[in-house]
């Protein structure tokens, strides 16, 4: 009987993270009574991961978003249609904030010192975002109230983690997910902050590249998780290929308990590749996803991918296996003098789109350059070329 009820209980359990998709973990769960369940009693819980590159919000993207949003508030739907489908149908879906989200008011601000609406983050987990990374060079640009600001914005939202910067001692701790079940543990480090730096009285820290700190929290990430992923701001921009240092990061993230390992900051696509960790996992590493939306005008710098893992969960032992690794690539399409800034899918980019795109104006391109850069970057076997959006 005792062991009836427990069964029930855990059943009801499992019924409830179904139901929710993607959750915090809770304390208690809500007294509801969820009808029979349509449950799979293999142990094996498949889960699909999409991860985002550099979401780099110049000024052009966030004036457009408030034009269309009529002079008060922000509509960022269209600069990111053409590619929201890819992201909601994720279980996962990943993205480097490469900029603060302060909020409209500490005054918005451009390069050098980003400053974004918080709108943008509401825009991000309407698309189904629910994986963030804040540890980049430019979480420090709005200042401390700005980081403050972009860190209780992440905190404010059910069902969504933020990693990689902390307000104070009682908000660093492992950030986790639970999908189906599983616990999902994100952990986000960056190279540096364009030099700034929070006051030394302030409180809360970014998380630098630091291979003691990475290790420890790989090992306490392990304990309060069954996936890890690793989100590092690494590498040199507009390089590529990714470096030595950047490979012999990946090998020790792999070789002490990452799962997964997304790169971001050098604003251009670099490679990925399966690596064999210490203990023979198969860790899939992207070494740069390149922009995801910007408003950059080298030609490079228009080629971003989506990262796309598939991973099954096996229960009875904790393993992971990884099903299918690919890189799915999108194209940021502007006109004129960056008016009308969209991300689209490369299979679905015309070549007439590339011929109207607004960085003609001062270099040559075009959908071939595209395709062959894509080629050039990312190996064939890993190229998502799907065009059924
Ligand atoms: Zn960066």
């Amino acid at each position: 009987m005792k062991y009836q009820i427990r069964k029930i209980a855990l059943l009801a359990a499992l019924l409830l993270s179904l139901l929710a998709g993607c959750t915090m973990p809770e304390e208690d769960a809500p007294n509801i009574y969820p009808a029979p369940p349509p449950f799979d009693f293999s142990g094996k819980v498949e889960l699909s991961l999409v991860a985002a590159g550099d979401n780099l919000i110049h000024a052009p993207i966030y004036r457009q978003a408030k034009e269309r949003a009529g002079g008060s508030g922000f509509d960022f739907t269209a600069a990111y249609q053409p590619i929201s489908g890819i992201i909601a149908d994720a279980d996962l879906a990943y993205i480097n904030q490469e900029t603060p989200l302060g909020g409209t008011e500490l005054g918005l601000g451009n390069y050098p010192l980003f400053n974004s609406p918080q709108e943008l983050g509401t825009h991000l987990v309407n698309m189904g975002f629910n994986l963030i990374s804040q540890a980049n060079n430019h979480v420090l640009d709005a200042g401390k109230q700005g980081f403050y600001n972009t860190i209780s914005f992440w905190r404010a939202q059910p069902d969504v983690i933020m990693a990689g910067a902390v307000a104070n001692a009682a908000d660093d701790v492992i950030q986790v997910l639970e999908c189906q079940d599983v616990k999902i543990a994100l952990l986000a480090y960056t190279y540096g902050t364009n030099g700034l730096a929070l006051p030394a009285s302030a409180e809360g820290s970014v998380k630098y590249i630091d291979d003691d700190l990475m290790i420890a929290e790989l090992a306490a990430a392990q304990e309060q998780a069954d996936i890890v992923l690793v989100s590092m701001h690494w590498g040199v921009e507009y390089q590529a290929r990714p470096n030595d240092e950047q490979r012999r990061l990946a090998q020790l993230l792999a070789d002490n308990g990452a799962d997964v390992i997304i790169g971001t900051h050098p604003h251009v696509l670099q490679t990925a590749e399966m690596l064999t960790a210490a203990d023979g996992r198969e860790v899939p590493v992207f070494y740069s996803l390149g922009n995801f939306i910007s408003a950059q005008d080298q030609p490079a710098t228009m080629l971003g991918g989506l990262a796309e893992v598939d991973m099954t969960y096996n229960e009875a032992d904790g393993s992971l296996d990884i099903d299918r690794m690919a890189v799915l690539p999108v194209v940021t399409h502007y006109t004129g003098h960056y008016d009308n800034i969209t991300i689209y899918p490369l299979s679905t980019y015309t070549a007439e789109q590339a011929a109207a795109h607004g960085i003609r104006s001062k270099h040559s391109f075009s959908r071939e350059y595209l395709v062959q850069l894509f080629d050039e970057r990312i190996p064939a076997e890993l190229q998502d070329r799907r065009t059924d959006f």
